[in-house]
């Protein structure tokens, strides 16, 4: 079995699944999600994703489908049905199914859907290839809705450069990537874009940032431009399904490599993850 989904209160097969046409994610894109990686009943950094999906539904008015221990149960229980693997989990929120009209009925209830599916263990050695496109995203960039389609175009072209990820620069800074959040190691200084709306602040980041400096890294959550980007020592992204990995190329262009601090810094993440989820 590689795909699994739950809706409406019970696990069923993926190509089971259904839920109404009026619900409002499709109409409306009206809804929240989170996406986590787990394996053989456990879950990687659930408390922080949970704490992150709370917190955009109360940004949105969305009202919790269940209680919070029921949700984190149901994806612990999705993550069980994939012993030998790592699986990709995904949880939805959407505010409800209703007539379709703009404004929304304040007393209905919301719908979760879980779905999970196998996947490749994320490596550290891996090199990722990024090209540059524009941010072209409007306000709500740090609460993670399903309304992806600036990051779903990006990541298109991305693809149809044979690249990775795509890495969005807005007014000439570099917010962060289409589905990551994107470091620069200037020697033993990590710059990274600050938590001010204009990005999602990652989990990973978080992470990420707490292991800086743990080992004294410098941290500094400051915006920085593509010049800034091409000559940095190391270029480092990081999202739950890729941990931390480091770039070879942006735009074609050689960069990073510099540092033996990226490579201990995506290993590091790593070694976190095995000790989690068991290897
Ligand atoms: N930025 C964007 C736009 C994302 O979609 C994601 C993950 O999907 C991230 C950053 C990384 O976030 P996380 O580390 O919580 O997976």
């Amino acid at each position: 079995m590689d795909r699994i989904a739950y809706v409406d209160g019970r696990f069923c097969p993926f190509e089971e699944a259904r839920i109404p046409l009026d619900d409002r994610s499709l109409f409306f894109g009206d809804a929240v999600y989170d996406a986590l990686i787990g394996k053989d009943g456990r879950v990687f950094d659930m408390p922080a994703h949970m704490t992150r999906l709370k917190s955009n539904m109360c940004a949105l008015g969305i009202a919790a489908p269940l209680p919070p221990a029921d949700m984190e149960r149901s994806l612990l229980e999705a993550a069980s049905f994939f012993h030998d693997s790592v699986c990709f989990l995904y949880i939805q929120v959407s505010r409800t199914a209703a007539h379709r009209r703009h404004g929304y009925p304040t007393d209905a209830a919301s719908r979760l859907l879980i779905t999970a599916e196998r996947m490749g263990e994320p490596s550290p050695d891996r090199l990722l290839r990024l090209i540059t496109t524009e941010d072209r995203r409007y306000g709500f960039c740090h609460i993670k809705t399903v309304n992806l389609l600036p990051n779903v175009l990006a990541s298109h072209e991305a693809d149809e450069a044979g690249a990775d990820e795509a890495v969005f620069l807005r007014d000439g800074r570099v917010t962060e990537c289409a589905h990551s959040n994107l470091s620069i190691l200037v020697g033993r200084t990590l710059y990274t874009h600050p938590t001010d709306g204009r990005i999602l602040p990652g989990i990973t980041r978080h992470r990420l940032l707490d292991l800086c400096r743990h080992l004294g890294v410098a941290v500094r959550e400051e915006a920085f431009g593509i010049e800034a980007l091409m000559q940095a020592d190391d270029v480092l992204v990081s999202s739950t399904s890729k941990l931390c990995m480091r770039a070879k190329t942006v735009d074609g262009t050689a960069v990073g490599g510099h540092t033996s601090l990226g490579r201990e810094l995506c290993e590091r993440m790593y070694e976190d993850f095995l000790s989690e989820l068991g290897g």
